[in-house]
């Protein structure tokens, strides 16, 4: 990140960012809006440091924004259409943090429609494309923000993760991304999906980027019940074992592509080379982690989406004549398919009659696999795994076929389940060029050591 870089001004920052943003723009369809006043608050910027007065550690850094952050700048959609002409009336508490340091917004990215998706094919502006390959998905939910970094656009973006919405599209598109402990940056302001999973986080070139940005944004805020006192850099422990841990069952799956496991192996040298022991451990519990994710997650999407009437947000169908008719017809046209498709079995798993054998179920198993992590962790510090079985897929191969799009979290949504951070970094590239992406794991408020460790995997 060029934050420290005198040698230039916020004004050719920010001029190069909207030139190529509108560039890519073209071929790769990143944005959802731009923001035609960037220039003048970089002008703004570069004023203020030439009088001398105080900036910030981010001054005239261009940023971008998922789409579903809140923010008085353009309209807030999550790419869905039930939310086109929604002008929040804040800045989420993330966004309010990095404009004090002086970073400027370039843009809001496409994403899956409230974040539903692992390719960016369900935002109802269309897909984003992949930044190595146009015939590929972008990854998703947060494909917009990945390949606005990979492509050198911004310095920084914002995404979300659920079940893996950062790191996934990360790996994709050959960027670094962080999924930090669950409640480490404040959710105020940014539209949910899942209230227990959600995470906020970055995307950036660097893992020290992503320090810096964590040690912006994390804290408590008492505007989100669920955020932690600021425990990120205060906490500064050393790791003590320095043991490495790898997943038998993920390293075993046929469908583990041979080149993300060759790229794993290599790492796992490398860590041995750097003094590090690597250690085999058997987690069985993971195996169900997806099946709970996809009972847990929809029930709190069907809970979240339920506020989504017609009357209280923006979009309103025309063709309702009576209340009863205007929620359901602005429902019926506002969501996606992949929205509804979990509202349906959010209510289904939450039924009676079906809350035992489901919901109530999926909870006993997440404390499992929660326990199951918290052994792992008392042998080893961290646990290195794919982000997903293979690397980006192309466009329309999943769409249409809900569960195999579902199968392609199968490594990400443990993470979430338990509440512990995660950083995917670049691996390398296939032979045929795509990017290869891995992630670290650590216990709950490791997010610090988990970088550091990054860096001296890469
Ligand atoms: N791909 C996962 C899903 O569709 C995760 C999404 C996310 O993290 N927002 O649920």
């Amino acid at each position: 990140m060029k934050i420290a870089d005198k040698s230039t001004s916020a004004v050719s920052l920010v001029k190069a960012a909207l030139d190529k943003a509108e560039k890519y723009q073209k071929t790769h369809h990143i944005f959802n809006w731009l923001n035609q006043d960037a220039l003048r608050q970089a002008e703004e910027i570069d004023r203020k440091i030439k009088n001398g007065e105080p900036v910030g550690r981010l001054a005239g850094v261009p940023y971008a924004i998922k789409d579903n952050y809140l923010s008085r700048q353009g309209e807030t959609t999550a790419s869905a259409k039930i939310l086109t002409g929604l002008s929040a009336p804040l800045d989420a508490t993330c966004v309010e943090k990095l404009e004090a340091e002086g970073a400027i917004l370039i843009g809001r990215t496409n994403l899956d429609a409230f974040a539903h998706g692992s390719s960016t094919e369900n935002s109802f502006f269309g897909p984003t494309k992949n930044a190595k390959d146009l015939s590929r998905v972008a990854g998703g939910s947060s494909g917009g923000s990945a390949v606005a970094v990979a492509l050198d656009i911004v310095q920084f973006a914002t995404g979300s993760d659920t079940g893996g919405s950062i790191r996934q599209p990360a790996s994709f598109n050959g960027v670094f991304g962080i999924k930090p402990t669950y409640g480490a940056i404040s959710r105020y302001g940014v539209v949910a999906m899942a209230s227990s999973t959600d995470v906020l986080g970055f995307f950036a070139q660097s893992a020290a980027d992503l320090d810096l940005l964590m040690s912006i944004t994390a804290g408590q805020d008492a505007k989100d019940q669920t955020s932690l006192p600021d425990f990120y850099g205060t906490k500064d422990e050393k790791l003590e074992k320095q043991k490495l841990g790898y997943v038998k069952e993920f390293m075993e799956s046929p469908a583990l592509d041979p080149e993300i496991k060759a790229a794993l192996e290599g790492k796992l040298t490398l860590a041995r080379s750097k003094g590090f022991e690597t250690v085999e451990l058997s987690l069985p519990t993971l195996e169900y982690a997806l099946a709970v994710y996809y009972i847990i997650q929809p029930a709190e999407v069907a809970s979240n989406l339920s506020r989504y009437d017609g009357i209280r947000y923006a979009f309103r169908s025309q063709k309702g004549k009576d209340i009863a008719s205007v929620f359901s017809q602005t429902r019926s046209e506002g969501f996606m398919r992949e929205n509804k498709r979990r509202i349906m079995i959010g209510n289904f798993v939450l039924s009676s009659g079906f809350y035992d054998a489901y919901f109530l179920k999926a909870a006993k198993a997440r404390t499992l696999i929660i326990d199951e992590f918290a052994k792992a962790f008392s042998k080893v510090d961290a646990i290195l795994t794919p982000v997903s079985p293979n690397p980006a897929f192309k466009l329309g191969e999943k769409v249409d076929d809900p569960v195999s799009m579902y199968l392609e979290d199968v490594m990400s949504v443990p993470v979430n389940l338990a509440g512990i951070p995660a950083v995917a970094f670049p691996a390398g590239e296939t032979k045929s060029g795509l990017p290869l992406g891995l992630q670290l794991l650590g216990p709950r408020r490791s997010d610090k050591n988990l970088l550091g460790l990054v860096e001296d995997l890469c």
